[in-house]
């Protein structure tokens, strides 16, 4: 895609026409390099969920995508058009810092929502969606976190929106609350709404991204359908062998490498990898032969909090270690090292926190979703 953003269509992997498109996009603020050159689509009626540590880049990505901050590089599109340009009325956005006036009850937030749109639905009909018809009179400022939440969510979907994005849309609600919004956004996206969606918890990534991409160090280090991440990076199935005592511990590991198995020691316990369901009965039949005593075992698949470990402490592994080349040859350069000893680090780096930033970003924590 060319940078000024003429060619419009773009596709996904499969051929579908893509409904948000992000080409090579890089955001810096002073030092700190939000995002490195991410590119990625997400197409008609799926929902796509970013995954990441904190200051991976996520909040920045869901900001170029909705226009209320400038790209340094690359281009996004969004239903085929600029984030700034977009119909507001086919497009919601819910920033994870988004706060309504306190002193409205939640039907009236709903109803003041829907009236900042041409065709937005019937609010009443949306206060039920979000399990809220119960608290329709109660002030925001008396409701529980979690009911505030789905006010916030409802008042994003007022507008029965194309395409839904959404900066954590369960953080802070209590399990029940957050079934509900799971249930919610399902159901928006059976209905063939697009949403992009970031969250830090891994359960609901699994339960409702069709892809989901991991961000580190603003890089999408993977990203794919939840289960092939899990079969490509997830690692293999495990049995935890809580031990009786720690003395057995030598016993069993000997034990157990001779019988064939990879093996590793925790607090207490033995952690045999890549155990079959039906290897179960033999690695105990093995213990049982040497006498070894446990408390409990523990049989557990890999899932994308494996991946999302191995991935994305593999890039902050390498982020420390480019930190610490540099720091080490401004070091050497300061204590009068040849200018060959540079080495390409440049100044400064790491995840340096710039504040007073030059940036003219627009602060998305506005008193709407757009
Ligand atoms: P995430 O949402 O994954 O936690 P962010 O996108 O918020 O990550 O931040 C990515 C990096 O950019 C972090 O290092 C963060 O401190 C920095 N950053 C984000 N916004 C600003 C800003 N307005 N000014 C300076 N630094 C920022």
């Amino acid at each position: 895609m060319a940078r000024d953003g003429t060619v419009a269509r773009a596709e996904t992997d499969d051929g579908d026409q893509a409904v948000i498109t992000v080409e090579g996009v890089e955001k810096r603020y002073g030092n700190t390099v939000a995002l490195a050159g991410v590119s990625l689509s997400v197409e008609h009626g799926e929902v796509y969920g970013l995954i990441g540590p904190n200051g991976a880049g996520k909040t920045t990505l869901v900001r170029a995508v909705t226009g209320t901050t400038t790209p340094d590089a690359g281009v996004v599109r969004i239903l085929e058009t600029a984030p700034t340009a977009v119909d507001r009325n086919r497009v919601a956005v819910l920033p994870q810092n988004f706060a309504p006036p306190a002193r409205l009850t939640a039907a009236e937030l709903l109803e003041y929502y829907a009236g900042l749109y041409d065709d937005p639905r019937d609010s009443r009909g949306v206060l039920a969606d979000v399990g809220l018809t119960d608290a329709a009179d109660t002030w925001y400022e008396h409701l529980s976190g979690g009911q505030q939440r789905r006010v916030c969510v409802g008042a994003a979907l007022v507008n029965d929106p194309e395409v839904l994005v959404v900066d954590e849309p369960t953080t802070g609600i209590d399990p029940a609350g957050r079934r509900t919004v799971w249930g919610l956004l399902e159901a928006l996206a059976a209905g063939g709404t697009t949403i992009l969606l970031t969250t830090h918890d891994m359960a609901e990534a699994e339960r409702l991204a069709d892809r989901v991409g991991l961000l580190a160090g603003g890089e999408l280090v993977a990203s794919g359908p939840p289960a092939r991440l899990v079969a490509e990076h997830g690692g293999s199935n495990r049995l935890v062998v809580s031990l009786d005592g720690d003395d057995t511990e030598p016993t069993a590991v000997d034990t157990l490498e001779t019988a064939g198995y990879a093996v590793s020691t925790g607090r207490g316990s033995v952690t045999v990898a890549d155990v079959a369901p039906t290897d179960i009965g033999d690695v105990v039949a093995h213990l049982e032969s040497v006498a070894v005593d446990y408390a409990g075992l523990e049989w557990t698949q890999p899932g994308l909090e494996d991946v999302y470990l191995a991935l994305a402490s593999d890039v902050e592994r390498d982020h420390r270690r480019l930190a610490t080349q540099q720091s080490r040859s401004l070091e050497e350069l300061a204590d009068g090292g040849r200018p060959e000893d540079r080495g390409d680090g440049g100044g400064g780096g790491g995840d340096e926190v710039v504040t007073g930033s030059n940036s003219t970003d627009r602060h998305d924590g506005g008193d709407r979703p757009q």
